[in-house]
């Protein structure tokens, strides 16, 4: 059964747009927001838990208009559908318009407006061993950022910065960039890889849902054609923030598919090792029953597979 939930004409001040202007006095935006799918249980049971808090999505959307700041709508929505996505508890795909009635056009128009789509899977496969939810939760993970488009370093710096002004969420160390020979026998042109440390008061799903804003939002503003993604965040260790970070022990561990934790492919990443051993040279990674650094896991990866060259740059 598909049931919609419409929350629309959500109005809210914001400093989005290309030109200087317009980020300087900023100008009104309305955000319509649908939510698709199944809602039947909240019919039977008229519990508040048993669907979607519409205030608390109004509250996000409003707060991501008036806070953040976006060249363009089309990364605006694709922040606004992303996080929504993620903190909602029912699995469902959310709809996101952004109006944009000011836009600076010089003729009469009615309008513009863009649609961005995510999907929620619903928090109950939320990978957090101590349950709980959000804002109450306090998180460090490790991320591993690639690029390999047009100025990919470019690509990273932006992202960093946009983690950095996610709310809740604080870039609280970065590593220095690398260039990368691409991994995976796909003929493409060299990555641009760092890695950083990140603290976050949401939930791991959410923080997820977070970065995949940011990755669509940086793919729709610097592709102008479609083609492969230019930016890819993965988490590749979770703590509560409380626990070693640098320990395999005290990680968050899960086999959910859309988040894996530990990342299973980490460990046999030289791109991935190498910068992360930047930022955390104390850092400890699993190996055949024992405990190594991953920067000792970095040097063994690249001996065994020299293809896998990892240059720091300047
Ligand atoms: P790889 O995971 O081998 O690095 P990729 O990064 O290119 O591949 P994506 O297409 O970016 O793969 O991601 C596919 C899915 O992986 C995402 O939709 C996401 O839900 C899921 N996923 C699972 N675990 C993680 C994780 N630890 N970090 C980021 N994404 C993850
Ligand atoms: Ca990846
Ligand atoms: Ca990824």
């Amino acid at each position: 059964m598909t049931d919609e939930i419409h929350l629309t004409g959500l109005r809210a001040y914001g400093h989005h747009g290309v030109f200087d202007f317009e980020k300087a006095d900023g100008q009104e935006f309305s955000v319509d927001v649908l939510l698709t799918g199944d809602f039947s249980q909240a019919a039977q049971t008229d519990r508040l838990d048993d669907t979607v808090d519409y205030g608390a999505v109004a509250e996000l959307a409003a707060k991501i208009v008036s806070t953040e700041r976006y060249d363009l709508i089309e990364a605006l929505a694709a922040r606004i559908a992303g996080a929504i996505a993620g903190t909602i508890t029912i699995p469902c795909t959310v709809s996101v318009t952004v109006h944009k009635p000011s836009a600076p056009i010089a003729h009469d128009f009615a309008d513009v407006t863009v649609r961005a789509s995510a999907i929620s899977h619903g928090k109950a496969n939320t990978p957090t061993r101590a349950g709980g939810t959000s804002s109450e939760q306090r998180i460090t993970a490790i991320l591993s950022l690639g690029a390999n488009k047009a100025n990919p370093r470019g690509q990273l710096e932006d992202a960093l910065h946009a983690i950095d002004r996610l709310p809740r969420v604080e870039v609280v160390h970065a590593s220095g960039f690398y260039a990368t020979a691409p991994v995976g026998g796909v003929e493409q042109d060299d990555f641009v890889n760092c890695a950083a440390v990140v603290e976050a008061a949401c939930s791991p799903r959410e923080l997820l849902a977070a970065l995949q804003g940011i990755e669509a939002a940086q793919g729709r503003v610097r592709d102008v054609r479609w083609g492969p993604r230019t930016l890819d965040i993965d988490i590749i260790r979770l703590t509560a923030a409380d626990s070693d970070i640098d320990s395999p022990d005290a990680q968050t561990t899960s086999s959910d598919p859309i988040l894996t934790l530990p990342h299973p492919r980490a460990h046999e990443r030289a791109f991935v090792l190498v910068p992360w051993a930047e930022i955390r040279p104390h850092a400890r990674i699993s190996h055949g029953g024992a405990q190594i650094l991953v920067s000792e896991a970095g040097s063994r990866v690249q001996a065994a597979e020299p293809a896998q060259t990892v240059r720091r740059l300047d």
